[in-house]
């Protein structure tokens, strides 16, 4: 009987559990360790930061689903991996301390023979000075807790601009180096589309700040899409869906401080800067969630699993290299740990062989460029695939590897929803192919134009809801849940 281990039970980790249980026979156990209680589809959160969703539209207790599905779960929290056992087994072990119920505070040993790291990201508020809603001043959406206190700042903001009073809102990235600029773009376009709505323009002014060389980098390094038939950039894309929506915009922008009503930044041309705010939704910068491992001696042997931003090593190529030496190949496929065979890491957990933009610094040395972005789509594809080679290696007793997803060999959608309404709601959607670029395979682009392409209008807005229903059902493993596609 084999034990699959499973840290985290977001979009990736949950995705790989219940691969495994729906491929391995009953006899093997599949163990999700994750201290929420409850799944949240991440996404829907922008709308619950606008008040279009309830946090309980967004989340739903992992206990049922699990005991439905024959998963034992554990609400606990991994703090340390002991890939070569202790001095007295040779069994593999992660040290878990219970979050909740009755063993809380309390650490135990959970064995395992394969283990999935799925830990996502540490929403690294500390890393900018005043930064996020825990004792900062600025907002954020990345949880459903988080868009709830972002949302009852905007209905205040909002009664503030019915009583005549003009509000400043700045939505960006909170970090000379975060990423998910997708979602705070997404939450710049819904408050505009509510301001609008109410009709209290006038009495708003909305700025868009990022660390992108240029609006639309997305922590892609951009994209060339196809729209009406022409070809353009996602630049142009963007700012003219900015404009259009009467959101300003500061780029090449790294915030270095957040205090009460005002952001410190610095630019690339190595000038700072503040503006003020009434209402700021700023992304952190992202790292790993802060695992430490050890030998069975208990040396500490954290960087043979961890890259120094503690995102789990799988096998890239981290060699350092210039920029115009990177390489579609650098990116990982079947995402295993380089130096322990049976660990994985899926969804944001792995790290990077290296950023997707180029790296640029300001000339007071300070980085300001996006990290990679860190989607659902390939989140769910690299768990999915994870779990289907860790299944096949225990049916078959190999050490083969079958299934691989490449990020520079996968597509990615990302619709971004710009207003909320069944008749008037709109997204900006978006399918870019490969995600990483691949100048060898696409010389011209760096990706292939027929499946890069870009539209912005209501149909976006209904695919988008659609898609919340069908993965919140598929997440619920629901009848034949495995047929919705990641
Ligand atoms: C506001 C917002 C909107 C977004 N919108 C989109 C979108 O429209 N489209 C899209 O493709 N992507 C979107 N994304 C990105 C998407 O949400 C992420 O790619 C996805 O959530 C990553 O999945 P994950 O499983 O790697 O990490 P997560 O979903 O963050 O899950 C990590 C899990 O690990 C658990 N965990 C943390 N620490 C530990 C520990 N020590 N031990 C055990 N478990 C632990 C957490 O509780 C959680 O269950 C959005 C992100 C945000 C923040």
């Amino acid at each position: 009987m084999a034990k699959v281990v499973v840290l985290g039970a977001g979009i990736s980790g949950h995705t790989a559990a219940l691969t495994l249980r729906r491929k391995l026979p009953k006899k093997h156990e599949v163990i999700v360790i994750s201290p929420n209680s409850n799944y949240q589809w991440v996404p829907s959160n922008i709308w619950v930061g606008i008040g279009k969703m309830t946090p309980d539209q967004v989340k739903f207790k992992l206990a049922p689903v699990y005991k439905k599905m024959g998963i034992s779960y554990f609400q606990a929290l991994g703090k340390t991996i002991h890939p070569e056992g202790s001095k007295e087994s040779n069994t593999p072990y992660v040290m878990v301390e219970y979050v909740d119920g009755e063993k809380k505070g309390q650490t135990e040993k959970i064995e395992y023979d394969y283990l999935i790291n799925a830990t996502g990201p540490k929403l690294n508020f500390d890393a900018t000075p005043g930064l996020g809603p825990h004792g900062g001043h600025s907002l954020s959406v990345c949880t459903y807790d988080h868009a709830s206190h972002a949302l009852e700042n905007l209905e205040a903001a909002l009664k503030k601009m019915e009583k005549g009073e003009k509000q400043k809102f700045v939505i960006g990235t909170g970090h000379a180096m975060a990423t998910c600029q997708g979602a705070a773009f997404e939450y710049a376009l819904n408050i505009a589309f509510e301001v609008n709505k109410r009709k209290l323009a006038d009495k708003a002014e909305i700025v868009w700040l990022t660390n992108e060389y240029e609006v639309g980098d997305f922590g892609m390094g951009g994209a060339f899409i196809k729209r009406n038939g022409y070809i353009t950039s996602t630049k142009i894309f963007t700012e003219s869906i900015l404009a259009e929506y009467g959101i300003s915009w500061i780029k090449r922008a790294g915030v270095s401080k957040v205090e009460k009503g005002l952001i410190h930044y610095e630019t690339l041309d190595g000038e700072y800067h503040t503006i003020n705010f009434d209402f700021a939704m700023l992304i952190p910068g992202f790292a790993g969630v802060g695992f430490k491992a050890f030998d069975k001696t208990g040396n500490d042997i954290t960087d043979k699993l961890f890259a120094p931003n503690g995102l789990m090593k799988v096998d890239a190529d981290y060699t350092p290299k210039d920029f115009d030496d990177w390489k579609a190949s650098d990116w990982p496929t079947i995402y295993q740990n380089p130096s322990f065979d049976n660990i994985f890491a899926s969804g944001i957990a792995f790290a990077p062989p290296h950023t997707i933009s180029k790296p640029m610094k300001s000339k007071n040395g300070t980085a300001i460029f996006p990290t990679p972005p860190r989607t659902g789509m390939p989140s769910g594809v690299i768990g999915k695939v994870v779990a289907e080679n860790i299944a096949h290696m225990i049916k078959t007793n190999t050490k083969e590897l079958k299934h691989k997803a490449s990020m520079a060999k996968m597509g990615a959608a990302c619709i971004v929803s710009a207003g909320y309404g069944f008749r008037n709601g709109s997204a900006a959607s978006m399918t870019v192919f490969p995600i990483v670029p691949d100048y060898d395979k696409y010389p011209e682009w760096g990706r292939d134009l027929s499946y890069t392409v870009g539209e912005h209008g209501l149909a976006g807005h209904w695919i988008k809801l659609l898609l919340h229903l069908m993965f919140m059902y598929k997440a619920k493993a629901k009848p034949f849940w495995w047929m919705i596609p990641e």
